[in-house]
Parts: C-alpha cells; structure tokens; sequence
C-alpha cells in the first residue's frame, strides 16, 4: 500500500485513480471540480481539498491534466507539487502535453531533488476504466522502476522510452502515424468504392496484403468491416478527432523544434484542423472518412 496524491480527476485521471483505490493504495484526490473529487471519493479515494493537501504526505504523485500550461502551473508554481511535494516523494504526470515541457518540468523536479517520469498513455476512457492503458514512460530507469508497480495498477503494458521527455516523443510519433494511416485507409476505401469496389470485399484483400494497418483491421473506418470501429456508431468516439488534433499539432511543433520534416504529418493535421473547423471535432477521428467522401 502506497500513498498516492492525485490531480487531475477527469474523463482519464477519474477512472485511473478509482484503479488505484481498487488496488488497496491510499489515494488523496483533488481536481478543480468538485463533482470529480466526488465521484473519487465514491471509487474509495480521500477528497484532497489543495494541491499542497493532496501531495504533502504523498510517496507518489499522479498528474493527469489537460495540457503542457496545467502541468507546468501544477508543478511550478507556489501552490503545485514540487514546494509541497514530501522529500523523496516519486512523481508521475500522465498527461499529453508538449516535449518541451515535460523535460523543463522534470529538469526543475530534479533541481529540487525529486525523481519524475512523464507517463502520458495510449488508450482511451475504456482501457483507463479497465486498467488496461498502454503507458510510454520518459525519466531515469530508476525513477521508470520506482513507477512501474504504480502504473501496473493502471494499465496493461509498461515500457520505459528512455531519459526525460521520451515518454511523450513516443507518444506523438505513435499518433502522428495512427494520423496519417487513418487519412489513407479513408482514401483507399473511397477509391475503391468510387471504383465499383465494395467496403468488405476490400478489406477482405487488403487486410491481408500489403495495405493492412491497425487502422484497418482494428478501426476501419469504412462501416461494415469491422464491428466495434466507430464507423458503424455514426463515428461517434473512440477518440475524438479534436483530441487527435491536438496531438497531431504537438508533433509539429515538436517536429518545427526538431527540424525533422513531416510532410504527411504537416498534411494529417490540416485536415483534421479542417473537421474542427467544421464544428465536427466531437466525431471520432476515423469520421475523416467523410470529409474524405464528401459527407461531413
Ligand atoms: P479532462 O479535461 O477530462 O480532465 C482534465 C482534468 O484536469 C479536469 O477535470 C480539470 O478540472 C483538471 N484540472 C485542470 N487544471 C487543474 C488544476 N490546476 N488543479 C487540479 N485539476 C486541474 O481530460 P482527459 O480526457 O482526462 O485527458 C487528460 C490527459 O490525457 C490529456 O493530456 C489528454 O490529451 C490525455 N489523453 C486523453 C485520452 C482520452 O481519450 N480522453 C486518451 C489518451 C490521453
């Protein structure tokens, strides 16, 4: 059993602190909404009623907010973690947000003698609600072996990415392609349907020859196919193309930092850009399909 501080109790951060509870750790939870605190307190965590509340007798603190400006707030601040956070206190923020905070984050931890790892995940609401989330872990290999028993309690496979930030290059690289091969299984299936070719029969070469993807053969965005993908719920998510948005422009300004060409990238991102300026950015990201076949 393990004292954990948690902030961050939303759409994610609820369910994987009521992992935590289940898992038999004393968890202290604080969000800036109090209808979130109170379904914690539900799922057997302690309301924490500040940051500085939640964290001061913490040996682990859980982070999972929005965006890179919460995270370093949270943390930097004279409220957040790291002028209240216990000595020797481990902390962990799950949340997506922008490589260069992460590492400022983690280096300013480390100036005041905390270890950090960034852990953001790979799954959404349902793998945080089962405690089946894939997390990408950036940090020392001996802070990423302090966190391990803690984020097993939340998810199903664990990897360490390598120093500071890694966790979340992982991450955006990952989403920058699901991005791009989504956009492609879209055209591919609408050229062929254009062609006279039927969505199943498709699938049924392409999956198994040289086309297939996991935005196929697990997500095809093409209704028919396959069962569970969004596609056949109207493309209601999933994982939202707003939130797909998001990481898509984190990995260009990653990409703009790091001078690495993206061209496809660059393209992805636009075009889901073009669903939120469609108002359609509540749709799951796979619904680029019908701005791809003209039906948005
Ligand atoms: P969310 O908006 O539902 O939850 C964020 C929570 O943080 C909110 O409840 C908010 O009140 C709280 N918060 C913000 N500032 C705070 C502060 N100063 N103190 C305390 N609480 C504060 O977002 P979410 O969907 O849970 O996503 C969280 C992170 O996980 C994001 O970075 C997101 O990109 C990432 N993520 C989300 C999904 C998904 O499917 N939702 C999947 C993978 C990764």
């Amino acid at each position: 059993m393990t004292k954990i501080g948690f902030i961050g109790l939303g759409n994610m951060g609820g369910p994987m602190a009521a992992n935590l509870a289940k898992a038999g750790h004393e968890v202290t939870a604080t969000d800036l909404s109090d209808a979130a605190i109170k379904r914690a307190v539900e799922a057997g965590c302690t309301a924490g009623k500040t940051v500085a509340d939640t964290v001061s007798s913490a040996d682990i603190v859980v982070t999972m907010l929005p965006a890179g400006a919460h995270v370093r707030s949270v943390y930097l601040e004279d409220y957040g973690v790291l002028a209240n956070a216990k000595d020797g206190a481990l902390l962990i923020d799950s949340s997506t947000i922008d490589v260069d905070s992460a590492r400022d984050v983690n280096a300013a931890a480390a100036a005041k003698g905390f270890q950090m790892v960034d852990a953001p995940v790979s799954g959404g609401v349902a793998a945080a609600t089962a405690g089946t989330l894939t997390f990408m872990t950036g940090g020392e290999k001996s802070a990423f072996d302090r966190a391990h028993p803690i984020l097993d309690a939340m998810g199903k496979n664990i990897f360490h990415a390598g120093g500071a930030g890694n966790g979340q290059v992982a991450k955006i690289a990952n989403n920058m392609l699901l991005g791009i091969t989504m956009i492609g299984t879209c055209e591919a299936f609408n050229l062929a349907e254009k062609l006279g070719l039927d969505a199943q029969t498709f699938f049924d070469i392409s999956s198994t020859a040289s086309g297939q993807s996991w935005s196929m053969t697990s997500y095809c965005p093409a209704p028919g196919p396959v069962e569970a993908a969004p596609s056949n719920r109207d493309y209601q998510p999933g994982f939202a193309a707003g939130m797909m948005l998001k990481d898509m422009r984190l990995a260009q300004e990653a990409a703009h930092k790091a001078k690495a060409a993206t061209p496809l990238g660059a393209q992805a991102e636009a075009l889901y850009a073009l669903m939120e300026s469609a108002g359609r950015d509540d749709l799951d990201f796979s619904g680029v399909m019908k701005l791809i076949n003209g039906s948005l």
